[in-house]
């Protein structure tokens, strides 16, 4: 199959920051194969989101394709305060207090600003710091300190981040500032939003609630608790992301590919789309190449039947940007030419659930490869019968055409859909398929006289009524 952008199947997330956030820059990343832009509400203020968000979509529309953005909201993550002095020194054995007192710390005590936690805290918790670089255990708990000693680690310094591995944390999902910037993530448009520090189905509630419908939702797998409840996280969510920075911080690292597998599969057999992110290709912050190491991280992902993989600082502040997508896109295409992978696709095909457009979209599976249709046509409005498509996990590419922008938007998250925006009415059953057909003889998906697969709700335009499925020739 030719290299085009609509051959690969696993999907792109590229973060935008201080290195791409140029309109030459967005435009060489969608080039690349960038699928999904993710805007980082951790950094950055309103203005540089909205301006981010109006390139991309100049940009967008240049290139000829549909192109995604993803607002990821900060979160409640637990920060210490600053020091007087700068960074202090410490080493293990070294006695240390977290405490609420704001004034700025010392090389013996310093503000945690989060009286919450303190309540989840018992003699021996273990607490984590800068991304579990500095550990230590507590040895005494007072009214508003904890006192630790330290495990392992050399320094510490402002506002570093603090994990406390397996404690169910009683802070709200969504801060003060989380309500703010997702305010201003829906009111610029975004195609989804991510939730970060999800412990609980009722955290996914609460985001789904100020949200109304107006992006899709990514709920960001990083915390342990939420593991316990997968099912019932996953069935909120449009979508999951497994987030390994901080899950990995508050689960042994020799944990995080099992749970890697876990959450793919559950997400793949749900049908919703499950990304797999951070540290995919670190070491492309500074190199041109990435490690063997790296490399096989990604292939993994796709292996395991991922919809998408993402970068992080490798776009957003590395020194080779573009270079990381296009080696991220060519290790995703070597691994989807393996044999081994069409073998493993195969393999892990989810059961049946009890639903017609499962049906539907299953046979259509099933009769694309019987007759070598070279792609599968799924006509939708909501976005849902892609999405059932999708987990089909097909060889050929799913080619979707709907009236919905955002719907098109929104599936650049999926597995092998090439989504289509058309504003046309459709009609009989006749105009979508010569349509079809003629969208893909202009990208190359097709040639005359061969033979393409359809599903499709009759009548057009109806929601929720997939029910027919057809065999057509290009012609
Ligand atoms: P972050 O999320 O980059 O917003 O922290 C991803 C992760 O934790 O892996
Ligand atoms: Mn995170």
């Amino acid at each position: 199959m030719k290299n085009t952008h609509w051959s690969r199947r696993t999907k792109i997330v590229a973060t935008l920051g201080p290195a791409t956030n140029q309109e030459e820059q967005i435009a060489a990343l969608i080039e690349a194969g960038v699928n999904i832009f993710r805007l980082n509400f951790s950094h950055g203020s309103h203005d540089d989101h909205r301006a981010a968000l109006q390139k991309i979509r100049v940009q967008e529309e240049k290139s000829g394709r549909c192109v995604g953005i993803m607002a990821d909201m900060q979160g409640p993550k637990l920060r210490i305060g600053t020091f007087k002095d700068g960074p202090i020194e410490i080493s293990e054995g070294m006695s240390f207090r977290f405490d609420l007192d704001e004034m700025p710390g010392d090389e013996r005590r310093v503000c945690l600003p989060h009286p919450e936690i303190l309540s989840v805290l018992d003699v021996d918790s273990q607490i984590f710091l800068d991304d579990g670089k500095v550990r230590a255990r507590v040895t005494k708990k007072g009214a508003d300190f904890i006192d630790v000693v330290i495990r392992s680690g050399t320094t510490l310094s402002d506002r570093k981040g603090l994990n406390v591995p397996g404690a169910l944390i009683p802070i709200p999902a969504l801060t003060e500032k989380d309500k703010k910037d997702l305010a201003l993530a829906l009111d610029m448009g975004v195609d989804w939003v991510a939730q970060s520090f999800v412990q609980t189905p009722e955290d996914v509630q609460e985001a789904r609630d100020l949200i109304e419908g107006r992006a899709a939702l990514m709920v960001k797998l990083e915390k342990p608790a939420a593991l316990t409840q997968l099912e019932e996280i996953i069935a909120l969510a449009d979508g999951v992301m497994l987030a390994r920075g901080d899950l990995g911080v508050e689960i042994p690292a020799e944990d995080v590919p099992a749970v890697q597998k876990r959450v793919v599969r559950k997400a793949w057999e749900m049908g919703k789309p499950v990304i797999v992110a951070t540290q995919m290709l670190e070491s492309m912050i500074e190199n041109a190449r990435p490690t063997r190491a790296e490399a096989s991280d990604v292939a993994t992902a796709v292996y395991d039947g991922a919809d998408g993989v993402m970068l992080s600082a490798e776009t957003a502040a590395g020194a080779h940007p573009i270079k990381a997508v296009e080696m991220m896109d060519k290790i995703c295409r070597s691994t989807e030419s393996d044999e081994i992978y069409t073998q493993i696709m195969e393999a892990k095909h989810p059961d049946l659930v009890d639903d017609s457009s499962d049906a539907i979209t299953a046979a259509a599976y099933y009769v694309a490869q019987d007759v070598g249709a070279s792609f599968i046509v799924t006509y939708t409005t909501s976005g849902s019968t892609t999405l059932r498509m999708a987990r089909q996990r097909p060889e050929v590419p799913i080619l979707c055409l709907t009236p919905d922008l955002n719907s098109a938007r929104r599936l650049c998250m999926s597995y092998g859909v090439h989504a289509v925006h058309m504003e046309e009415e459709m009609g009989d059953f006749t105009g979508p398929a010569r349509t079809a057909a003629k969208i893909a003889l202009g990208v190359g998906m097709a040639e005359k006289g061969q033979t393409f697969v359809m599903t499709a709700g009759v009548p057009f335009g109806e929601k929720g009524t997939t029910n027919t499925l057809r065999i057509a020739e290009v012609v």
